[in-house]
């Protein structure tokens, strides 16, 4: 297929692309390079830098690629940065994404996927959560990211476009080639795992008094190839629909260091801080509807080996991408 690849220079956006070129796919990447990287998109894509926000530009280039599918990465992804600048999420996550929806439209686009989240259902009632959970944000990215899947819905009611939403729990690891680098890192395994390589003397733990057994938030960390490879499930035309890809297992703040500490065999000093304004305490996600109606089945569901691959691509590029 030709598929139309937004912030394809991005973490879990580059690990996509790779694997729909091995997959045969054609790819044209749209990035704005604001947390993307270039050197992170793959040589075989085609790659135009480009922000959706300029509606025009989107309308030009979608009009030029006419793809069969349009994969949305591209966004705002910071639920700490959501609590202080509500602005840049709405605007970002949804307001342009309008834009880049209604291009889609225009081009003749038959399928679009949304990269959702689980900050959409706020602290959930029950875990493991599933689909059928009720949405209740505590945070702008979450809340950005419902707003946009409900216009979804109205577009396929209006206009007939079929998308598949995926709700990710906590992307971790990395690629064959292509591995996590913010400019600003504030994700858990990143950020302990620049301390195993020596380039920060402790991590900090934010909050040490939630409901849970050791004190510190619970999360779901599910694989990007995993992920990679739910989006390419996602395009056969037969699906559509909200979907959870998670591994259904949780872990705590600790645990996950006691794991890189295990990985690295470094010892990996911790601070503690108190809570992040934003966190829920526990997300664990039920991905059965994926499993059982797109056929997803994760590779990689174990931490260890999650963490392993994002040790191993740490140590071959310490600082990252070049750019
Ligand atoms: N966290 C932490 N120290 C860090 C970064 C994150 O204790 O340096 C916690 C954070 O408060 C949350 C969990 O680790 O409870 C996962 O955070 P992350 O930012 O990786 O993903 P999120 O769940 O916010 O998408």
């Amino acid at each position: 297929m030709n598929v139309f690849v937004t912030g394809g220079a991005g973490y879990i956006g580059s690990v996509c692309v790779e694997e729909l070129l091995d997959a045969g796919h054609a790819v044209t990447v749209f990035d704005n390079l604001s947390e993307g990287h270039r050197s992170a998109v793959d040589g075989r894509a085609t790659f135009v830098q480009g922000d959706f926000a300029d509606r025009t530009l989107i309308h030009e280039t979608l009009g030029r690629v006419r793809p069969e599918a349009v994969i949305h990465f591209a966004a705002s992804a910071l639920v700490g940065e959501s609590m202080t600048n509500p602005s840049k999420y709405f605007r970002n996550n949804v307001a342009s994404g309008v834009n880049l929806l209604d291009a889609t439209v225009a081009a003749g686009v038959r399928k679009f996927v949304f990269s959702s989240t689980c900050a959409t259902y706020g602290p959930p009632d029950r875990v493991p959560m599933d689909e059928s959970l009720p949405q209740r944000p505590i945070n702008p990215y979450g809340e950005s990211k419902l707003m946009f899947e409900k216009v979804l819905g109205w577009y396929r009611e209006i206009h007939g476009l079929q998308f598949v939403a995926f709700r990710y729990f906590n992307a971790a690891g990395a690629g064959r080639q292509f591995g996590e680098h913010h400019r600003v890192e504030t994700h858990l395994i990143p950020n302990v795992l620049a301390v195993a390589l020596g380039k920060k003397p402790h991590c900090e733990i934010f909050g040490t008094d939630y409901p849970t057994p050791d004190g510190t938030c619970i999360r779901d960390y599910i694989h990007i190839a995993d992920l990679a490879q739910a989006h390419m499930l996602a395009l056969d035309p037969s699906k559509s629909g909200f979907f959870n890809l998670g591994n259904g297992e949780g872990f705590s703040v600790r645990q996950v260091i006691d794991v890189c500490e295990r990985v690295s065999g470094r010892k990996i000093p911790t601070i503690e801080r108190p809570r992040r304004a934003g966190d829920p305490p526990r997300l664990v996600a039920s991905a059965q509807k994926a499993f059982s109606e797109l056929g997803w089945k994760p590779r990689f569901p174990k931490l260890e080996d999650i963490v392993s691959t994002a040790w191993n691509w740490h140590t071959r590029h310490p600082d990252g991408y070049p750019d």
